[in-house]
């Protein structure tokens, strides 16, 4: 049974400081280190879970193993550490009142009035403690969202309060600010960082390291500064300045020993404590910085104008190039503009094509006019989700002229639903739900593409999609050239479809992109990348 630590890492001055990127990399230079670590998202706002989001507000969804619809700072988590996330790790202000109004209405509360302090902090520190009550983590690193001062984060801070009370030195708080460069006064300027760490001090909490995003290096002058108006140890105030690759970030905050100032500060002798080992991330980092050759890929989907919404796509792509000493330009190319006329223009010099994920009618058209011109030209093509199935409709209208085959998503009244609600799924979902989420296993066809790719026969990938590949067209398509090479293990539908005749056009119904890291990236993405750049 470990005797688990809780970190704390909250933000002030601004949003988009990368806290997430920080609070990963604490992670992983802990575990590094031989500690057994978690980091877990608190979001402030008031959606029960994120699953329901415009991605063009908050980004793309991350899915979790067990199901759940998570935030995209869950996805950094598991790209640094190669830990799997769950639910736990992921808590919303919306789950949070849910759970205590939910306990009201049972009447757990016995007629009391149920407040902020102590009902709602009481159930924000049980989903805190929660990850750590089994012992089976070292360190429970928890990321606050949003800005210190905001109206939505005060319930959050004060059960932090109230944590460190109960913890003392089990229990420590970084802060993330940010120091701005007054290009016409040559300066960078502590006051916003002053301000932050004092309004932290009026919630009653202390900062105990402070991390200053910054463009410019920090001096030692400043950092001294920073250390007396703010009550924080100079060795305790480090900077996290810009970096071209967010994998960077680790390498840079070992530098400014994160890791040891956090050790050291909960007790622990560093005489004692194994050195972080960072070899096999440092030789990542250094192919992806080094890495010459360019492989050009695009992205066609209709989130394009925030590259957030396809972050963990982008990353894996990232990691299958940096493996394939590659250097990676990626185009985002808006389905919707897609057609006829522009595709050979837009698409002539690219090594190979992601169709994106995506839910309804919009952009729809744009992608089966780049699947048939990949499918066409013998240009490594991957279709993920949405992306597979555009890719059996395409197939359909093109090869198998079917000429009005479609999705029941899109337009129902089709006498070819090559997309469409199975019986086959509702057998495997769970009770109530109606949208296949999370890991399900999947076997690979002995000689197919898919086979060769993982090299096993049974794998287990994650899903978020209410639709599935029509079975009743399996041996048409099969007939045809267009083998389904990956079949659900409970229900036969159908999880993957490889044209066999084509260099590398690999249709997923599930999402391989939540599970590529950066110390294995994900063998689908090595293998498409692969394909890109053979001549
Ligand atoms: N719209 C599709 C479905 O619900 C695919 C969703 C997705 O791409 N994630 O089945």
């Amino acid at each position: 049974m470990k005797d688990t630590k809780y970190i704390f890492v909250t933000g002030g001055v601004t949003s988009s400081l990368g806290k997430g990127i920080i609070a990963a990399s604490l992670g992983k230079l802990l575990q590094a280190r031989g500690f057994k670590v978690t980091n877990q998202k608190l979001d402030p706002y008031i959606n029960v879970d994120p699953g329901t989001l415009n991605p063009y507000e908050h980004g793309e969804c991350y899915v979790t193993v067990d199901g759940h619809e998570a935030d995209l700072d869950l996805g950094h988590y598991e790209r640094f550490l190669g830990v799997e996330t769950h639910k736990a790790n992921n808590v919303t202000t919306g789950r949070i009142y849910q759970n205590v109004i939910n306990k009201e209405r049972r009447g757990d509360f016995l007629g009391k009035t149920v407040q902020i302090i102590p009902h709602i902090t009481d159930e924000i520190k049980r989903n805190i403690k929660q990850l750590g009550s089994k012992g089976d983590f070292d360190f429970v690193i928890t990321e606050i969202g949003g800005t210190v001062g905001d109206i939505e984060s005060l319930p959050y801070i004060e059960s932090v309060r109230q944590l460190k009370w109960e913890l003392g030195n089990k229990c420590l708080i970084v802060h993330l600010t940010y120091v701005p460069y007054l290009a016409a006064a040559k300066e960078l300027k502590t006051k916003p960082t002053q301000h932050s760490v004092k309004a932290l001090q009026e919630q009653g909490v202390q900062a105990d390291i402070l991390v200053l995003r910054t463009e410019h290096n920090i001096s030692a002058d400043i950092r001294k500064k920073v250390a007396l108006f703010c009550n924080v140890e100079q060795s305790a105030v480090m900077q996290s300045i810009d970096v071209p690759t967010i994998y960077r970030v680790p390498l840079n905050m070992q530098d400014e020993k994160l890791d040891e100032v956090v050790l050291t500060k909960m007790g622990f002798d560093l005489e004692k404590t194994p050195k972080a080992d960072m070899e096999k991330w440092t030789a990542f980092v250094e192919k992806l910085e080094n890495a010459k050759e360019e492989v050009h890929i695009a992205i066609i989907g209709k989130y394009v104008q925030l590259p957030d919404a396809y972050k963990s796509i982008i990353e894996s792509l990232l990691h299958a190039s940096a493996y394939n000493n590659k250097k990676l330009k990626l185009e985002l190319i808006l389905s919707d503009k897609l057609s006829e006329e522009n595709v050979e223009k837009k698409l002539q010099k690219v090594n190979g094509i992601v169709v994106a994920p995506g839910f309804g009618q919009r952009g729809m058209d744009g992608k089966f006019v780049a699947l048939k011109y990949a499918r066409e030209n013998n240009i490594p093509c991957l279709g993920i989700c949405m992306g597979m199935q555009t890719m059996s409709i395409e197939f359909a209208r093109n090869v198998l002229n079917y000429t009005d085959a479609n999705s029941t998503e899109i337009d129902p009244s089709t006498t070819h639903n090559i997309v469409d609600i199975m019986d086959e799924q509702k057998d495997i979902l769970d009770l109530g739900g109606s949208m296949r989420l999370g890991a399900y296993k999947c076997k690979l066809k002995k000689g197919s593409k898919a086979f060769d790719i993982y090299k096993k026969e049974n794998i287990s990938e994650r899903h978020r999609h209410r639709y599935e590949f029509n079975n009743a067209y399996k041996q048409d398509f099969e007939k045809a050239g267009m083998l389904c090479s990956g079949l659900n293990v409970e229900s036969d539908l159908v999880e993957i479809i490889e044209l066999t005749s084509h260099k590398w056009y690999i249709g997923v119904q599930f999402h391989p992109e939540y599970s590529s890291t950066v110390v294995n990236p994900h063998p689908l993405f090595i293998s498409f990348v692969k394909a890109a750049i053979e001549k």
